[in-house]
This record gives C-alpha cells, structure tokens and sequence, in this order.
C-alpha cells in the first residue's frame, strides 16, 4: 500500500514511523535475543506498551472518537500495522479485545457498558478475553451447553465450561456466549454476557502447547452470579452478537497482506542463507508460489479494505483471507524447515512460526468451516444439510452431554 498512500496517508504513516522510531526503547522486546522469559513480566510490559501506543493514538484507530478511538478507516489501522512490523516492533497486547470484542460492545452495547469498558480496554488497563468455545462446541458454535438462568432479582446465574480461551490467565473480562433459554432453536436461545474473570466460580486452568506458551486456557464457570445489567444486547439476540465479534476476529487475522508480518522478501532471504537452496528449481518454485499467493492475498486485503473504507461491514469474504493467509503461512514454514533443516526448530522466528501457525487453522473458525461459509454465502452454492434447524435445543443429541443446570 506504500506505493498507492494518498498524501494524508503518506503524512500519517510519517507521523507514524517517527513515533515508533522515537519510542523504540520503551517496546519490550518479546522475542528472540534479549526476549523478557517471565510470563509475567511479559505481561506487565506489554500493557505498558500498549498504553503508549494508545496514548499516541495508534490503537483503536477505527473506533469512533467518542469512546476514545481516532475515527479514522480501516487503512489508517493498516498503515499503523504496517509500519509497526516494520519497525520489528511488538503490536498491542490485547487484539482479541480491542480488535473483535470492544467492536462487539460498540455495536451492540449499552451507552452504560461503553462508558465503563471501552476505555480501560484501550490502555490494556483490563485485558479481555474471548469466553465462546467449549468442548463439544467449537465450530459448531450455536451448540453451546454453558447455561445461565435468571434470579428473582434479575440477576443471572452461570454454570458450564469454555475451553481455548486466550490470555484468560490474565483478563479482567470476558465476553461469554451462554444459552438462556433450551426451548427454541439453539441459535435463538442464546444470550451474551460480560463476565469479571475474577467473580466467585470462575477457574481458570492454563493449556501449555507445543510452543512451550500456554496462551489459552480451560475455564470452569461454576454457578457464577452477574448483575442484571451484565446481557450485551437483548436476551435471546446473542447469535447476532456472537456473529459481529466473528466477523471481526476473521478481520483481524486475515487482513492485511503479508502472512503475519512476514514477507516473501523475508522467507527469500532466510532461503539465501543456504546457495545450494537457492539455486534448487524446486526451491524457487515453491518460494515462487508462495510469493503469489501473497501478492494475491494483498491485493485482495486492499479491495477488502477499499469496501470497508467507503462504509461498507467485513462480511463472509473475509473467509477467504483467512484461509489463504494461514495456509500460506504454514507452507512457508514448511519450505524453510525443508531449507534449513532441524536448524529452523530451533529456538527463534522461524521455530515460532513453524509451531504457531498451524494452531491458526482452527482459531477463528476451521479450514472447512470458512471454506463452507464461502461456498454458500460468496459463491451461492447450495447449502450444507442442516438437520437441527428449527428443532428446539432442548430436544437435540447434545442435550445428553449437557453440564447439569
Ligand atoms: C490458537 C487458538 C486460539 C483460540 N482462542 C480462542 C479464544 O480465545 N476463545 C474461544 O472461544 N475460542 C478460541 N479458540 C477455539 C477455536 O475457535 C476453535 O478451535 C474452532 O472454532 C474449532 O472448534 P473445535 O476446536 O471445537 O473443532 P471442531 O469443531 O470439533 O472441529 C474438528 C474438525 O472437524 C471439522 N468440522 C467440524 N464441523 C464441520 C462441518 N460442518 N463440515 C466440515 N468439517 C467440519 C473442523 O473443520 C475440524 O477440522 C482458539 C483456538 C486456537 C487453535
């Protein structure tokens, strides 16, 4: 996008390459030599990081002005972005809050929620995290058995089980996803909810994976009290809710050209490193590929963002981003460990990757499951057969696992 800024955006990503410049220092480093180890101070000083950055005005870009963003369109926010994977700098923390769950709480909550949440989620004040999936409903996700009924008071009551939830080790909130009512149809009977990570029968049990981080957790919700107030959006409405922060989440990983930050340019030099490889057709066609697809995958970000500039909301196109951003991420990860040999496992950017990525094919939705939702909703291809539609949850196989209410 350098080569088509408009002059303000030229002026803005100027604005912003000097302020990453000057600020340097103050950036933790989070990986490689020098790398902070201690999860916890790792923690600490990236939201220290992600307050500067939100001070600056680089963080909640596209949010509107009057719960604390800039105001500003999608292509400041990849200009911002851009300019900070240039800088080899580490981004803010909390993505999962600022990018899918703060514009979920725009859209669909009380003038009450935003006042008091929006802001400290800017300033990494308080963390968030994403409290949908469970064991038996991932991609499937209308399917969950997470209950909450209503007290005489109003009050809700919660009792069930999220699994993969990232950064629940540290959020202050989460947004949950839970079934209010078992008698219609399990997309009508859902209700979303903000629930304080450190409520009364809330356990939060860390998974470590094969990244040595444990970046997600098991949450256990054990008859846990919210006030009467804590429903974003209407009772019942929480498949419509649910549906923003996806759209959102499929956004904010496949958006935005290179594979993660990572360029062709970047995998060619790493493939350098070794001249035998460098010269093997079969190399260089592989790295040719890639190379495509990801000009392919820009180019078709920039379209998207063009739409999005001019008004109009990420839809299930979005998908298709996803899709090819993942797997080309993973093929390159492949090429280079082919390249590279054992040398690429070891501890640094390439190990990272290589570890990383292929846990992306399931966050924010599964190959097959995008690759349905482009099927039928961008191409128009018949549906997938769905026997559940219509049928009240209550009566459905899945009641037999249900967590006892
Ligand atoms: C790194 C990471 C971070 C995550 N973070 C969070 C988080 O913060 N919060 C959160 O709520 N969740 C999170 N998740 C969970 C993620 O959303 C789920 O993994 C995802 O929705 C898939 O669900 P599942 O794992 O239950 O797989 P399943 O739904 O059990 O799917 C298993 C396999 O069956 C296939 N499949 C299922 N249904 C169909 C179908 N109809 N047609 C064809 N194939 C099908 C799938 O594609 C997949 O290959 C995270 C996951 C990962 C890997």
């Amino acid at each position: 996008m350098d080569l088509s800024d408009t002059p303000e955006q030229a002026v803005y990503r100027a604005q912003v390459r000097a302020w990453l410049e000057e600020h340097r220092a103050q950036a933790p480093i989070i990986r490689g030599p020098g790398a902070i180890e201690d999860e916890h101070e790792l923690v600490v000083a990236r939201r220290a990081w992600q307050r500067r950055l939100a001070e600056a005005g680089y963080v909640g870009v596209t949010w509107p002005k009057d719960v604390g963003g800039q105001g500003l369109g999608p292509l400041e926010q990849v200009i911002v972005n851009q300019e900070i994977t240039r800088a080899g700098l580490p981004g803010m923390l909390d993505v999962i809050g600022v990018g899918m769950l703060g514009p979920t709480i725009i859209a669909h909550g009380s003038d009450e929620q935003k006042q008091r949440y929006l802001a400290p989620m800017l300033h990494a004040d308080e963390v968030w995290c994403q409290l949908f999936s469970e064991p038996a409903a991932g991609s499937d996700l209308a399917g969950i058995q997470c209950r909450a009924r209503r007290e005489d008071d109003g009050a809700w009551r919660l009792s069930g089980q999220k699994v993969w939830t990232t950064n629940a080790q540290f959020a202050a909130f989460g947004l949950l996803l839970a079934r209010t009512d078992a008698e219609v149809p399990k997309h009508k009977g859902l209700t979303m909810f903000v629930v304080p990570m450190d409520a009364e029968g809330v356990t939060v049990r860390g998974l470590r994976q094969i990244t040595g981080e444990a970046e997600f957790n098991e949450v256990f919700l054990d008859d846990v009290r919210l006030d009467p107030d804590a429903a974003v959006g209407p009772v019942g409405g929480g498949w419509g809710v649910a549906l923003t922060t996806l759209m959102f989440e499929r956004l904010t990983i496949g958006l935005g050209g290179d594979a993660f930050g990572y360029s062709s340019q970047r995998f060619a030099e790493a493939i350098a490193s070794d001249p035998d490889a460098a010269r093997d057709p079969d190399v260089r066609h592989r790295l040719g590929t890639l190379a495509t697809e990801l000009l392919a995958l820009r180019y078709t970000g920039y379209r998207q963002l063009t739409a999005l500039q001019h008004g109009a909301l990420p839809g299930p196109e979005g998908a298709l981003g996803k899709v090819t951003m993942v797997r080309a991420g993973i093929e390159a990860g492949d090429l280079i460990a082919d390249v590279l040999g054992p040398q690429a496992l070891v501890a640094g950017e390439w190990a990272e990757m290589i570890s990383y990525l292929p846990g992306l094919k399931s966050a924010g939705g599964t190959e097959e499951i995008l690759r349905n939702t482009v099927g039928e909703r961008v191409l128009g291809l018949p549906p997938e057969p769905r026997l559940d539609k219509g049928i009240p949850f209550s009566e459905l196989r899945a009641k037999e696992r249900e967590v006892p209410a």
